[in-house]
């Protein structure tokens, strides 16, 4: 693994807690030589993540569509920073430059980010881990959620077990290092059909 895309909030929450582990994800992410690539957003957590990771020495990259330069504030002092047309070149960009996805509490471009990945995941487009840092159990309803959708028949176990959720950086980043993706499970009920 050379890179790990992080998603997360424009929005730094309103505890200090969501900063303080935005950050030290970032540090754990360089100390295992890992590069990180984000949104490339000056503002939020995603700002905090960059900094904690250029602080260490990391590599951080940025995508960011054209449009949004101004409104999420483009960091400038970033490895590489990357400017695309369109919000879906932004997501297919960091997804080619990753090979592994984490998602820090956010909102819904978060959700967002997050569940494209798993679908692509869930269809074999990519054999990548993705996962939640569930901080301060920011994420609970969101896994409940998903729980709920197995138990009720929409949502197969073997997919939602592709997403990995740990509310500790390191030990998230040690399951992505002997990480082995699932073999895809059928995504569509032919039962159903
Ligand atoms: P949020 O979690 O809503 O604070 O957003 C976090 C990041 O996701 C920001 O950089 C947003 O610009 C981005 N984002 C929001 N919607 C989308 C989308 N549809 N595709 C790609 N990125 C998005």
């Amino acid at each position: 693994m050379q890179r790990i895309c992080v998603y997360c909030g424009s929005n730094a929450g309103r505890d200090p807690y969501y900063r303080e582990a935005a950050g030290a994800l970032g540090e754990a992410l360089v100390a295992r030589g890992l590069g990180v690539v984000y949104g490339g957003a000056a503002i939020g957590l995603m700002g905090t993540v960059a900094d904690a990771a250029l602080a260490a020495g990391g590599e951080v990259i940025g995508v960011m569509p054209e449009t949004l330069l101004a409104r999420e504030i483009g960091h400038r002092e970033l490895t590489e920073f990357r400017v695309v047309q369109s919000m879906h070149e932004r997501k297919a960009l960091m997804a080619e430059l990753s090979d592994g996805f984490i998602a820090l509490p956010g909102g819904l471009g978060t959700f967002e980010e997050l569940f494209e990945i798993l679908t692509w995941a869930q269809l074999g487009f990519h054999r990548k881990p993705c996962a939640l840092l569930n901080v301060n159990g920011y994420y609970d309803q969101l896994v409940g959620f998903l729980d709920h959708a197995v138990d009720t028949g929409f949502l197969r176990r073997g997919n939602r077990d592709m997403l990995l959720v740990e509310s500790d950086a390191e030990r998230l980043l040690e399951r992505f290092a002997g990480y082995e993706a699932p073999r895809v499970t059928q995504w569509i009920d032919q039962e159903s059909l």
